[in-house]
């Protein structure tokens, strides 16, 4: 194909894979999504709904990049399966060299993840694609002004930057 992306149901099963090989099958079931509207990150992750979002614009073309952060945010949802510090730890890190991944940002940017304690929410309609973030929680029943539909709410755990400048014109 063109684009050079995975369909979700392949990164669905990607998924499945790297849980039975890696993590003995401890990561309960997250749902893998691609987000066309992320404008600086190349990754995101939610523990409720669980739920993991890659950006196509920052990763099209470059199949190792995108394994390597569906991976990385699977040590998160693998530490907070298993109710441990879902942060940066040395378990991470541990984690990390023994799947060989390259560094916490590898080369998609410089900017530091987000701290896994400052939370966002996110809220999202399902109708209209819609998304306000928000620094706290929002109250339960806010409905979407355009459809007034019920919006989803999503906790954010961590935001996988990119540089915004120089990640579209990086190819070696
Ligand atoms: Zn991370
Ligand atoms: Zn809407």
């Amino acid at each position: 194909m063109p684009d050079e992306l995975p369909g979700v149901a392949d990164l669905q099963i990607l998924f499945a894979q790297y849980n039975f090989v890696h993590f003995d099958g401890e990561i309960p079931t997250y749902r893998i999504a691609y987000n066309a509207r992320f404008s600086n990150v190349a990754g995101r992750i939610t523990y409720k709904p669980p739920l993991i979002e890659l950006s196509p614009k920052h990763l099209r073309g470059k199949v190792d990049e995108l394994r390597e952060t569906l991976l990385h945010e699977m040590i998160h949802a693998w530490l907070h399966a298993r109710g441990e510090n879902a942060g940066h730890t040395p378990t991470f890190k541990r984690k990390m060299r023994e799947l060989g991944l390259r560094s916490i940002y590898h080369d998609l940017g410089t900017a530091a993840p987000l701290n896994p304690s400052t939370k966002r929410y996110i809220l999202r309609c399902e109708k209209c694609g819609m998304e306000a973030l928000r620094k706290r929680k929002p109250p339960p029943h806010v409905t979407c002004a355009r459809c007034r539909k019920p919006l989803t709410l999503f906790e954010v755990v961590e935001m996988r930057e990119v540089e915004p400048a120089r990640a579209a014109h990086r190819r070696s």
